[in-house]
């Protein structure tokens, strides 16, 4: 069982990095981020629920959001391990995950860390916000208060998992196939 954490501010590339280490350590990959999307667009409750915090670029409270990926979770036991990307982003959350995780005889193995300047990221949302349909790719005041969110709740994880030597940073800046080596390396030696 190996359990990632994929950590970064918005547009750092986890969801497309995602995509490859999933494949390539067999993981389950579950992005919170995604499941909200999927849950508004099909309004459901919980899509409701989410949809307002979401589309200003605050962060959906923290009871439903641990509820939602501790389902998630109880939905794959059966797996190789598991690949989090966008969770957890709070203290709370960090700490439900590991009292989650140890509760099943688990924990997280490595938070893996994706770094980049701030307004190289600004563009980057800006850039898919043309494409990807998100209203909070595509206003620069919602993409400011998501780095506000990040900054406030966010980036105190880093120091969580420091204390547990479990923070690698890697460099996110490069093409998608080096970053991908990068991670992979991370892994390789854990
Ligand atoms: P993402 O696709 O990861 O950028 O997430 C998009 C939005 O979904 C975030 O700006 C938050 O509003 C919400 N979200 C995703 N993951 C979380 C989380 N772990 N905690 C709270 N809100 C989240």
């Amino acid at each position: 069982m190996i359990n990632i954490v994929l950590f970064g501010k918005p547009g750092a590339g986890k969801g497309t990095q995602a995509e490859f280490l999933k494949e390539k350590y067999n993981l389950t990959h579950i992005s919170t981020g995604d499941i909200f999307r999927y849950n508004i667009k099909n309004e459901t409750p919980l899509g409701i629920e989410a949809k307002s915090y979401i589309n200003r670029g605050d962060l959906v409270p923290d009871e439903v959001t641990i509820k939602m990926l501790q389902d998630e979770v109880e939905r794959h036991t059966d797996t190789n391990g598991f690949l989090f990307d966008g969770f957890p982003r709070t203290l709370a959350q960090a700490d439900a995950l590991d009292a989650f995780l140890a509760s099943k005889d688990w924990e997280v193995t490595a938070t893996i860390a994706l770094e980049a300047d701030d307004e190289v990221l600004v563009q980057r949302l800006l850039e898919r916000g043309k494409t990807s349909g998100r209203a909070d790719d595509q206003d620069v005041e919602k993409i400011r208060n998501r780095y506000q969110e990040y900054n406030e709740k966010t980036a105190p994880l880093i120091e969580y998992y420091h204390k547990q030597n479990k923070f690698f940073p890697v460099n996110g800046i490069g093409s998608i196939s080096e970053i991908t080596e990068r991670l992979s390396g991370v892994i390789a030696n854990l």
